[in-house]
């Protein structure tokens, strides 16, 4: 019955992928590097903040293309009466965990921030960073968080409720 569902299904599930791969393939950069847009310094394999050197070629990093694109990573969904009373609050703390993680990983971004009928969703450029800012609203509030990795998607789905 529900078998008109799948091809579609798979057919976004493959266009992600490939999406993905383009992201990945860009990761074989000339060396050093500065992103056009975030001034984030790709230098001995590796993206910093650090002083923009001499002789950089100018591109535009995977973050800023994700958040061009609105292509995340990472999506978290905060869901319960208590996000809803502490709004602000919570997502004060979500960006406070943003900087913190961006800071040392300079292609970790929140996208966007978005009310949804389900809850608050928050996208990311990297995976890591939905669960930091789960795993950070956990810590603070407790609630329950749990999160997992869709492989085929190339996504991290993660849901803290409280
Ligand atoms: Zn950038």
């Amino acid at each position: 019955m529900s078998t008109s569902h799948l091809p579609r299904d798979k057919k976004d599930r493959s266009v992600r992928a490939r999406k993905h791969d383009l992201y990945k393939a860009k990761g074989k950069l000339l060396e050093p590097s500065v992103c056009r847009e975030c001034n984030a310094v790709y230098h001995k394999g590796r993206w910093t903040w650090a002083p923009v050197p001499a002789k950089s070629h100018a591109l535009v990093c995977p973050a800023c293309e994700r958040i061009r694109d609105g292509a995340p990573s990472g999506v978290l969904l905060l869901t319960g009466e208590f996000v809803a009373s502490h709004r602000d609050e919570i997502l004060g703390l979500a960006r406070n965990e943003e900087a913190r993680v961006k800071a040392e990983h300079p292609l970790a971004r929140i996208i966007k921030i978005e009310d949804q009928p389900e809850g608050v969703v928050i996208t990311t450029t990297d995976p890591h960073l939905a669960r930091r800012i789960g795993e950070a609203l956990h810590h603070a509030h407790h609630g329950t968080f749990t999160c997992r990795y869709e492989e085929n998607e190339d996504l991290l789905r993660a849901n803290w409720q409280s």
